[in-house]
């Protein structure tokens, strides 16, 4: 191992052995010594790698096992990310649209989804690469998801509030297409019948048979059941909410009475000729926050005579029974 080193003496011209001085060995045994540690230190890693122990061959096998779960979770999250969109595209699209609701802008759809990095036990990760991009998906759909379900609260309340607005609303005729009837006064200016001059006429006349059946045209509250000092005669006024009223006037007998509930086809009395009026007839009044509005504009229901038969049968039957109310004929 080691080489024994000569040198020629000029002076004897006989080969002499080299020999190393006192700092020289010293600088040689060091430099040995760290070599063979050195030599240690590299041979135990290329042990290691040439022959990993058993914990090492368990810690790689979850590796890969870890690495394909978390693929797999990445592929389901593009799933889900799928569905959330075609989600917004209806919300926004059908849902929102039909409900004339506005569709949500993207900068709040996007809104907290700038893709924070994860706090915790990932923030010490060697390598947080897949875990990072995981969370981070799973925070934005989370928000996503948030927003998406607050909108789909507003578009129920919407459609709730419809549904209350549609049933509520003055929509029938009064009297049913299968009873006789013609339009004697129509909406608008007219001469008085009784004196001749020019007046605003705030409603439509029916004239018809006496004690043909009058209906409440949406559903609504009573809240006046009365004879009428103004010219009315019996008449019935309901209130049906979003600002929306009916009055029935001239009647010759009410069913009603201040408070009841009623349906959209319920009766609320006969036609009759009471009050200022002329013959026989129906005045049908709606109001919109407390201005008259032409009745004609709703009949959105056009229904036909059986259709209207089996609305006003279905209203009442579900109707409270009349009782003969006791009231001050004027
Ligand atoms: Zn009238």
């Amino acid at each position: 191992m080691f080489v024994r080193k000569y040198h020629i003496n000029p002076e004897t011209l006989c080969y002499e052995r080299v020999r190393l001085n006192r700092s020289q060995r010293i600088r040689f045994l060091v430099g040995f010594s760290m070599g063979l540690i050195l030599l240690a230190i590299l041979m135990r890693f290329g042990f290691e790698r040439s022959f990993p122990t058993p914990r090492q061959i368990i810690y790689h096998k979850q590796n890969i096992i870890l690495r394909s779960e978390l693929s797999c979770l990445n592929a389901e999250l593009q799933v889900v990310e799928s569905q959330l969109e075609e989600l917004r595209n209806r919300d926004d699209r059908f849902y929102r649209a039909i409900l004339s609701l506005d569709p949500i802008p993207s900068s709040i759809r996007g809104a907290g989804t700038g893709g924070a990095k994860p706090g915790g036990i990932l923030q010490n990760l060697r390598d947080p690469g897949m875990v990072n991009d995981v969370s981070q998906r799973i925070e934005k759909i989370s928000s996503k998801m948030k927003i998406q379900s607050n909108s789909l609260d507003r578009v129920y309340n919407k459609a709730v509030k419809n549904q209350q607005l549609l049933a509520a609303k003055p929509s029938i005729n009064p009297i049913s297409p299968g009873d006789p009837t013609w339009l004697t006064s129509g909406y608008g200016y007219r001469n008085d019948p009784f004196t001749g001059r020019r007046t605003a006429h705030h409603g439509i006349d029916l004239a018809g048979n006496y004690g043909l059946d009058i209906h409440c045209t949406g559903e609504g509250t009573v809240t006046v059941s009365q004879v009428s000092r103004n010219g009315y005669g019996k008449e019935v006024v309901v209130d049906h909410g979003f600002g929306y009223t009916s009055r029935y006037a001239h009647l010759q007998d009410i069913h009603v009475e201040v408070g009841q509930k009623l349906k959209r086809g319920e009766v609320i009395g006969t036609l009759g000729n009471t009050g200022r009026s002329t013959g026989p007839h129906l005045h049908y009044e709606i109001r919109k926050n407390d201005s008259p509005v032409n009745p004609m504009y709703f009949y959105y229901e056009n229904l036909s005579a059986g259709e209207y038969t089996l609305l006003a049968s279905k209203a009442n039957l579900s109707a409270t029974p009349y009782q003969p109310m006791a009231m001050s004929q004027k």
